[in-house]
């Protein structure tokens, strides 16, 4: 259960992709045959892509991953500033991941002004905080659609109106979101003014090493490699016809899931399990809430993180107070179950999740936060076993917590020295 790391290569991906591993390899700047062929393929999955985002073909450019298509957009549209010399200013906020923070980052080492914008406790970034930040000089706003940690769907339709009236662009990751929330970047769509979107191969059922940025067709993206003119002069470099070739049949694959039969939305949650159709959005969502209501039920100082906003239909973030993430992670591990603590090792130290920080965590309960996310395979059965195997990890770690059953004298501080006591 930790789809949001990586999803499995769906076989009918797999199947599509693999004759351009054998027969098929050809370059797809070649005039030949094989070529051509090769050239066809991307031209297809560039198709499908588009389907999935409601966008024209000519808007998608294919990358190596979320990381460089994150990294496209706000180098992208701000190095040609930093060039010039003219101030820029960059908005993002503290819960991005770090393929969006770390470049944030990099950007400011180099000039520009970047501001973070904090969250609400449930994670949500407030259009007014966007309002109040926008600069004369913003030159992009860069706000994630759904948290790889919590799941919590930002507004982003709202947010990016918002920017459009400022005169700043509007970048979104969508690495979590894609595959599992419809996605309409059309004229008429909800997204209309998201200017550039980011997207994974391997968060939607395609390989690692693969990705998306949309780039609307009226921004001008300075390339952050130099050599050749594919994708338009945006990313140079022989295209990975395969892994292209992965990230088309996987639209075409999401495109479906997405519409798949919602169910019926006035059913209770574990009605939908039994009733929405298996492998849909609401299924999907059933799962994750039967997991989520079972867990809440069996353990007790154990609550939600980002619960209340719209989430995206396979994650849950839930404490489990007095344990350390790491070590149920690594408990549940030998039980066959794999999760992601709220955790990042960052220089040899764990450190606390700066997502769950910054929703106003304490970094206790961070350390607390276990992700669950489920996959598209995911099955009842395997929902059945994790209601049986999380509740007895956490009960047996909480046995050797030294702050298990006495809260209270935990809480209690030594009593300062007083200067008797010193003396004797
Ligand atoms: N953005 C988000 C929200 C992610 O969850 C991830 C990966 O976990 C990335 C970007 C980076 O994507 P990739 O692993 O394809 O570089």
């Amino acid at each position: 259960m930790d789809a949001n790391a990586t999803t499995p290569l769906l076989p009918e991906v797999f199947e599509a992709m693999r004759p351009f591993w054998i027969e098929h390899f050809g370059n797809a700047s070649s005039i030949h045959q094989q070529g051509q062929h090769a050239r066809a393929a991307v031209d297809h999955a560039r198709e499908s892509v588009a389907e999935l985002l409601h966008c024209r073909s000519s808007e998608i450019v294919f990358t190596s991953g979320g990381t460089e298509s994150d990294n496209l957009a706000l180098f992208g549209i701000l190095q040609p500033f930093i060039a010039s010399g003219e101030p820029a200013h960059l908005i993002t906020t503290s819960s991005e991941h770090h393929a969006v923070l770390h470049a944030a980052e990099a950007l400011r080492d180099r000039g520009v002004e970047v501001t973070f914008l904090g969250c609400t406790p449930q994670g949500l970034i407030e259009p007014e905080a966007l309002r109040a930040a926008l600069r004369p000089n913003t030159k992009l706003v860069s706000i994630m659609l759904a948290n790889n940690e919590t799941g919590v769907i930002q507004p982003v339709a709202e947010l990016a109106a918002i920017a459009h009236e400022h005169g700043a662009l509007f970048h979104t990751d969508a690495v979590q979101a894609a595959g599992k929330l419809p996605l309409d970047l059309s004229k008429s769509g909800e997204l209309k003014n998201v200017d550039l979107l980011s997207i994974s191969g391997h968060k939607m059922y395609a390989p690692q090493g693969t990705g998306i940025l949309f780039c609307c067709r009226k921004v001008r993206l300075a390339p952050l490699f130099f050599g050749g003119s594919h994708e338009r002069q945006r990313r140079p470099g022989t295209e990975n016809v395969p892994g292209i070739v992965a990230l088309g049949r996987a639209s075409e694959l999401a495109t479906s899931w997405l519409t798949t039969n919602a169910g019926d939305p006035h059913l209770d949650s574990e009605m939908w399990v039994s009733n929405a159709p298996t492998n849909s959005p609401a299924h999907l969502a059933a799962l994750r809430d039967r997991l989520e209501t079972g867990l809440l039920n069996s353990v007790e100082d154990a609550g939600v993180n980002g619960a209340g906003p719209p989430r995206v239909c396979n994650t849950t973030n839930i404490y489990f107070d007095h344990v350390e993430a790491e070590a149920l992670v690594i408990a549940l591990d030998l039980k066959g179950l794999s999760v992601s603590g709220g955790s990042a090792c960052q220089s040899g130290a764990t450190e606390p999740s700066h997502v769950l920080t910054a929703m106003g965590l304490s970094p206790a309960r961070a350390s607390a936060s276990v992700r669950f996310s489920l996959s598209r395979l995911t099955t009842a059965e395997e929902i059945d076993r994790a209601l049986d195997i999380v509740p007895a990890a956490v009960a047996r770690l909480r046995t050797l917590s030294p702050t298990w059953r006495q809260p209270s004298e935990a809480l209690i501080l030594p009593r300062p020295k007083t200067p008797d006591a010193l003396v004797r």
